[in-house]
């Protein structure tokens, strides 16, 4: 069958007639909120940059609507979803395109290495996703922190989360994950999209944010496992100086002379707070405690 013949998801009509076919129950603990505008559908696949020479991988399919439009655009689509209800009515609405291969899975446990070597002969994919809320960051970090073959993931997460993820230093939004993503990733703000362009409507506004992998780390740190532990020291006691986050954190085990000779040696004020510090501050300040420890 040609895709012109089927009808495209990405309307309130097609979805609800599909949901009624089935009689699909949406699941909260899924966080299943089906995009429902052909406009929003169009920008994450524009903001992804999908060609026909893509190999995508899809988080999270639903019933198949940003899939269709993936489909139309790369060579190949992976989508992975965890819901088994959702597998016979994916086999439906994306049976006119040959080019797509659902996989039962959590995300969290797929071996996308495994899938890019299969499907890609080990080159980046693109990953896409109107994301389940309740997991974003662990979704995000694990694909940045994994290393997983990856050109760009482009995402539609809560409004929130994409702001902390673009955050400037000493900006309200600005956290530990700010830094990480910083520290893999280009991010880049697509679109907003409010709760009325999905169904059932979230209770919180959402955005599509596209993190472009880096070649390099934008700060060449001995230890970037000790930086982020330095990051989420600073972080936990937001309000303190960064002395007293450093000093109070168990695992850094470091004494108030030593993380105030850190802090001077990397020229900072001892009663600078971790928000107004940069991956290169927090770079040095590793480097420097790797030197003396
Ligand atoms: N892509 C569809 C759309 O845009 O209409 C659905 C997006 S909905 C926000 C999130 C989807 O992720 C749901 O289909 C849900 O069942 C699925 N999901 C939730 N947790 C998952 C997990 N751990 N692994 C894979 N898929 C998951």
């Amino acid at each position: 069958m040609n895709s012109k013949e089927k009808p495209w998801l990405g309307n309130p009509q097609n979805t609800i007639s599909i949901l009624q076919k089935y009689g699909f129950r949406f699941q909260k603990k899924y966080g299943q909120n089906f995009l429902i505008d052909p406009h929003v559908l169009g920008k994450i696949t524009a903001a992804a940059g999908v060609t026909e020479e893509d190999f995508v991988v899809e988080i999270g399919p639903g019933i198949g609507t940003l899939t269709q439009y993936l489909a139309h655009a790369a060579r190949e689509v992976c989508a992975v979803e965890i819901d088994r209800n959702l597998l016979p009515i994916l086999e439906d609405t994306l049976s006119a395109w040959p080019n797509v291969t659902v996989i039962h899975q959590d995300i969290l446990k797929t071996d996308l290495q495994k899938l890019a070597e299969e499907k890609n002969q080990g080159k980046p994919m693109k990953i896409v996703a109107n994301l389940p809320y309740y997991i974003t960051t662990p979704i995000i970090m694990g694909l940045l922190e994994k290393q997983v073959p990856m050109e760009s993931m482009t995402v539609m997460v809560q409004k929130e989360v994409a702001q902390r993820m673009q955050a400037e230093p000493g900006s309200r939004e600005y956290g530990a994950l700010s830094l990480a993503v910083r520290y893999y990733a280009e991010p880049y703000l697509a679109a907003n999209v409010p709760p009325n362009c999905f169904i059932p409507r979230p209770n919180v506004g959402s955005a599509v944010i596209r993190l472009t992998r880096r070649e390099r780390p934008p700060v060449e740190t001995r230890d970037p496992a000790l930086m982020f532990r330095l990051i989420r020291a600073a972080f936990n006691q937001r309000r303190k100086t960064l002395l007293n986050g450093l000093r109070n954190d168990p695992e850094l085990n470091l004494s108030r002379e030593a993380a105030e000779a850190a802090i001077v040696h990397c020229g900072l004020d001892p009663s600078v707070r971790g928000e107004t510090l940069g991956l290169a501050e927090y770079g040095a300040l590793a480097d420097y405690l790797t030197e003396t420890h």
